[in-house]
């Protein structure tokens, strides 16, 4: 910021579509406060529109050129180191920048129309003469009270809560105050999404030899962190993973810096909070935390609090890497194979890759963690970009689980239909409850049957917007109804078949509910719960049910993913994938990866106490590679047979990729579209790029749209980032048709 003359002009970009960035000048009064960073409110055509000042100008050639009218908030929003990624992010995500930027400062911090929240406190007064009471209390009895309890206040405190405490009223306190003798004064209050809560302080845990390994290579990049490789952390589940980051963190705040720490939503859990918050008790506002579920108030003090320097730590979702610290000194992607940090709407980034390009540009240290990495990062580490330390052993010596696969095709040949309990199953359930251990039944599907067919014409009930079929819910919230898991929609189960008007519907397939209602049937006993996105629509239900969960009220917990990650429950001994098939058959190149990446964190649900824990996999490919490798814990087994399928294959970590998706309402111009994009590009790219046809999507149509694909492959991403840009830039597609650009997609559906 140039304080001593202040700015002349200033080049922005406006909160639009407008892809590209203006010049304004800088009146007088407002000149020495406005600096990179600084949100602005400009003249726009005819309007005012906000701004991000991303350059300080001495000249502008620009012309007809008009002053800001005003600077918004006091100190500048986003650092240059900031907006720094965010130009990165609009590059290499083929992205405009003001698109980045929506993403980067939450929407109640760019609009500025929420504030502080404002409260009246009562001052206290303690030159109050006890006869100046006595005199009132003839008078006004009740305002003789209120006094005497202000007499007696050692701090200011809340009108509402001294009104509260006295059981008197609002206009007692006016009156009081229009007699002169109290004094109510407007003050901001935090709004801390967990302020009523205690958190127990904690103290760091003893290390074993690997952890300490671990601790130390974080801290040496710590006092190194100039030219500090990204550290990937390979632990296997249970292996104490979350206490390192806690200690790196306390190493990093005495160095005198900050730290980020990014988790999945998905694990943002109570738990999670619970032991950051704990850890660094002495100074509560030391740690905020961001997430999806914030009100606006409360994103807007959390943000603050960041912001101003009061909190040091930050834990949160996909979009925390984006904390307007201070002096960064570490990020921690926890779980970082996770595909929920990548976002699915534009800017499309990936939030691992993010604290990756973050901590080079701020010179700080980034620690990846997983018990599965993904391909991508595990490459790395192959390849010296990473340096890779890994965990080899679960803390306390335990064991780890002991994984069993059960041939479901065998199980079909007895029972005649699809198996949701094998019979060994039920027995380690059976032999569970009589011991009075717990147990995890995991399937990554919604709903009670996943169809509906006519067994005489074969048709089956899918969603009128969507190519997928109508899931059929028996639960109150949809009672009894089919719905559609991609649009919403919802249809009443037909008495005939639509098709060939015959009563021939059956039901096929089966989701979470079945298993809970079946698991119910067979074990009338035991206490069966369920969570998924439909039972846990309510907010307290999800922490309701796994503090029952944890205190054993419950002896089965059905679930869906919600169920799979980073959860720690002593008791469970038994976890039982449903059907470990659902993932490994989905066409994209990542199906294999996904299914051992799961199987290894379900399974590592189990034996996380005393008593070893036991995993029953029931599957029909039951000696597919995923399922076998994560059988046997072998993970260095399973990442290599996968590289080298994917390399034979130029696909990710090999080549990059980008998918470019092309929809409409009306088929014939999504497809033509896309197949005019395709020869306009197969123009613009060298040979070094693998182009694909333009084809139908997997998944043809969805929300009431066709989708049409095309996928590019190819090494130099930045390039080939460019040269999809210009191409989309130059053709002029119908209106009422849509393209997207994905970098490095995870979504190929
Ligand atoms: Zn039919
Ligand atoms: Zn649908």
């Amino acid at each position: 910021m140039n304080h001593e003359h202040g700015a002349r002009y200033v080049r922005v970009i406006v909160d639009r579509a407008i892809h590209r960035e203006l010049d304004y000048s800088v009146p007088e009064n407002l000149a020495g406060r406005v600096g990179v960073g600084s949100r602005v409110r400009v003249p726009f055509r005819d309007k005012s529109a906000l701004a991000t000042v991303v350059t300080i100008l001495e000249h502008s050639d620009a012309k007809g050129i008009r002053p800001i009218e005003a600077i918004i908030g006091e100190a500048p929003a986003l650092s240059e180191h900031l907006l720094e990624l965010a130009r990165w992010i609009g590059t290499y995500y083929c992205c405009p920048i003001e698109t980045v930027m929506r993403s980067m400062l939450p929407q109640v911090i760019r609009r500025a129309e929420v504030s502080w929240k404002k409260q009246l406190f009562v001052q206290p007064r303690c030159n109050i003469h006890q006869g100046e009471i006595e005199k009132l209390r003839r008078r006004a009895p009740r305002q003789a009270e209120l006094l005497e309890a202000i007499s007696k206040l050692e701090k200011p405190i809340r009108a509402a809560e001294l009104l509260r405490q006295t059981s008197l009223d609002n206009q007692t306190l006016r009156a009081l105050v229009k007699r002169g003798l109290a004094e109510l004064r407007e003050e901001a209050v935090v709004r801390d999404p967990h302020g009523d809560e205690q958190f127990i302080a904690t103290s760091n845990l003893v290390l074993n030899e690997e952890q300490t390994h671990a601790l130390n290579e974080v801290e040496q990049a710590l006092d190194a962190s100039e030219n500090a490789r990204p550290i990937l952390l390979h632990g296997v589940t249970g292996s104490g993973k979350t206490e390192i980051y806690l200690q790196a963190i306390r190493g990093t705040l005495d160095h005198g810096r900050t730290a980020i720490v990014l988790v999945p939503e998905i694990s943002l859990t109570p738990q999670t909070v619970e032991r950051f918050k704990g850890r660094f008790a002495e100074a509560q506002d030391d740690v905020a935390v961001l997430h999806s579920h914030l009100s606006e108030g409360e994103r807007h003090d959390e943000w603050h609090k960041i912001h101003s320097g009061r909190a040091r730590i930050v834990i949160g979702a996909r979009s925390a890497v984006f904390a307007p610290l201070k002096n960064l000194g570490l990020i921690v992607v926890d779980e970082e194979h996770e595909t929920t940090y990548k976002q699915e709407e534009a800017p499309r980034y990936h939030a691992r890759d993010l604290a990756v390009v973050r901590a080079k540009i701020e010179k700080c240290v980034v620690v990846l963690g997983s018990a599965t990495p993904s391909l991508e990062s595990y490459h790395n580490a192959a390849i010296g970009k990473y340096r890779l330390v890994t965990l080899t052993q679960r803390v306390d010596q335990k064991q780890m689980p002991l994984i069993r696969v059960v041939d479901l095709r065998q199980e079909r040949r007895k029972e005649k239909k699809a198996a949701i309990l094998s019979e060994k199953l039920s027995q380690a359930i059976a032999d569970r409850l009589e011991k009075r251990e717990q147990t995890i039944l995991f399937l990554n599907r919604r709903g009670f049957s996943t169809s509906l067919l006519c067994s005489n014409c074969g048709e089956a009930r899918n969603c009128p917007n969507c190519s997928v079929a109508l899931t059929f819910h028996r639960q109150p919230a949809i009672a009894g109804r089919l719905s559609c898991h991609l649009c919403g929609h919802t249809a009443a189960v037909p008495k005939k078949c639509p098709a060939c008007g015959q009563d021939a519907l059956i039901y096929h397939g089966f989701g979470t509910e079945k298993v809970e209602s079946t698991v119910a049937q067979f074990f009338p006993k035991a206490v069966v719960r369920r969570m998924d996105a439909d039972s846990m629509t309510r907010k307290e239900a999800y922490r309701e049910t796994l503090r029952n969960f944890r205190t054993g009220k419950i002896d089965i917990l059905v679930g869906t993913q919600m169920i799979a990650k980073g959860l720690h429950f002593p008791n469970v001994t038994l976890v039982g994938i449903i059907n470990a098939d659902l993932a490994l058959h989905l066409p994209d190149f990542r199906a294999g990866e996904r299914t051992f990446q799961l199987l290894t964190q379900v399974a590592g649900r189990a034996g996380r106490g005393e008593t070893p824990g036991q995993v029953f996999v029931q599957t029909y490919t039951p000696f597919s590679p995923s399922i076998q490798f994560a059988r046997h814990h072998d993970f260095t087994g399973y990442f290599q047979q996968e590289l080298e399928f994917r390399e034979r294959c130029d696909f990710p970590p090999f080549k990059h990729a980008i998918l470019i998706t092309v929809r409409s309402a009306h088929e014939g111009r999504a497809k033509l579209s896309a197949e005019t994009l395709k020869r306009r590009l197969s123009e613009a790219l060298p040979e070094e790029f693998i182009l694909g046809d333009a084809t139908p999507a997997p998944l043809e149509k969805l929300q009431g749209q066709f989708r049409f694909h095309i996928l590019i492959r190819g090494a130099a991403i930045m390039r080939l980032s460019r040269l999809a840009r210009e191409t989309l830039d130059k053709l002029p597609f119908p209106e009422d048709v849509t393209v997207t650009v994905d970098v490095d997609p995870y979504q190929l559906l």
